[in-house]
């Protein structure tokens, strides 16, 4: 029975981790969430009543309540999820992703740094800082046969990238320059339940349900390798409860698709899932529209995960089309919840707790 903090803990992967840490084992959770836009209370209501689930609105850019809050739960392990995360926000306004992703890291280092030294020394051998980032840092593929491995240099494109890359320096830093037991993993594109709509697979399901257009960047020939969000979590609890500090391990599900592959699959899901189309809508896929692609826009993106499979015994459970299946169904049966998000009733309280 560990206490764990998990930062981000509102949003699409973090509240898929605590549904999985708070289902599957004994654990204590403690979310810190500023609940920016990406943040949704709702998508922690499965765990609302669980007596070990606590959430407290906090912004890790500011450190005194970091600090407060660390000193108060005690956390043996800290997952870092908290972020700015969505990279054509990133091109609109970088100044956020600056400030949560480079900055806020920052505090949660140097909070959980003077913690992690006030600790007796059993404790101390036995913390984590487990600091989530993404395969973006590492730029585009050049070929069609390359992977992402644990040293591949970094090399990112976006506003977005750039601050988790930097990040993702600080935390290394940590590690060689404080001793602070830290280990960062790099994942590939996630997808699955409550993941928000301004994503690509949300929000084709969810507009291809309205029978809105689909729209693609460019040619649609952009390949991203998809990973469940489940897998994911799963992975993560497993990194930050037997990885080793100062190591780095790569997760994805060697499920490389181009765009236009991905909406395809949906269109044809739908088809099956939800036959009841919009008046006049003869296939979902005709609704996918040409759109001008994104500057700087990463043309392949491909995770090498030998490293967590091979020492950690992490595998995916989902292959693309079963995980693609569950999620169209969630979202054709969930529409309360994109609704929400949509109507904009997501930012109102929920949980019955005082924000
Ligand atoms: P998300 O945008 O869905 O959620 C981010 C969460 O962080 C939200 O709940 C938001 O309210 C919170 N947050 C933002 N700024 C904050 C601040 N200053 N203080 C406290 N909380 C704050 O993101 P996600 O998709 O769940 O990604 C989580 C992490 O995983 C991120 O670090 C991201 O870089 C990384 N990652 C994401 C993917 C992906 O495909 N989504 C892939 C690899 C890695």
């Amino acid at each position: 029975m560990r206490r764990i903090l998990v930062t981000g803990g509102a949003g699409f992967i973090g509240s898929a981790v605590v549904r999985h840490i708070l289902s599957s084992t004994q654990d204590r959770v403690l979310v810190l969430d500023k609940l920016s836009y990406a943040g949704n209370l709702a998508s922690l209501d499965p765990v609302a009543d669980n007596p070990r689930f606590t959430f407290k609105k906090v912004d890790i850019c500011d450190r005194a309540a970091l600090d407060a809050e660390v000193a108060a739960f005690q956390p043996q392990l800290i997952m870092h999820l908290a972020a700015e995360s969505h990279v054509d926000r990133s091109i609109d306004g970088p100044l956020a992703f600056v400030e949560t992703n480079i900055v806020g890291t920052y505090m949660m280092l140097e909070s959980a740094r003077h913690y992690w030294a006030s600790l007796p020394a059993p404790e101390k051998s036995a913390f984590i800082f487990h600091h989530i980032s993404t395969d973006e840092v590492f730029g585009d593929l050049e070929n069609d046969t390359d992977f992402f491995t644990e040293t591949t240099p970094y090399a990112p494109s976006s506003p977005y990238s750039a601050t988790k890359a930097s990040s993702d320096h600080l935390v290394r830093a940590w590690y060689r320059t404080y001793g602070l037991p830290v280990i960062v993993t790099n994942c590939s594109n996630n997808y699955g339940p409550y993941h928000f709509p301004e994503k690509l697979i949300p929000l084709m399901i969810i507009n291809a349900l309205a029978g809105k257009p689909l729209p693609v960047y460019g040619d649609g020939g952009q390949i991203r390798d998809w990973l469940y969000v489940d897998d994911h979590a799963r992975a993560l609890y497993q990194v930050v409860t037997t990885g080793k500090a100062g190591e780095t391990y790569n997760i994805g599900g060697h499920n490389e698709r181009r765009n236009i592959d991905v909406i395809e699959t949906l269109c044809a899901l739908l088809e099956e899932l939800a036959p009841q189309k919009p008046r006049g809508l003869l296939y979902y896929r005709d609704l996918i529209t040409r759109v001008t692609d994104r500057p700087g826009h990463d043309r392949r993106y491909a995770i090498d995960a030998g490293k967590i499979e091979r020492e950690l015994g992490w595998r995916p459970q989902e292959t693309f089309e079963s995980g693609m299946r569950k999620t169209v169904s969630w979202f054709i049966h969930n529409p309360a919840w994109w609704q929400g998000v949509l109507d904009g009733s997501y930012r109102g309280e929920r949980l019955g707790l005082s924000l």
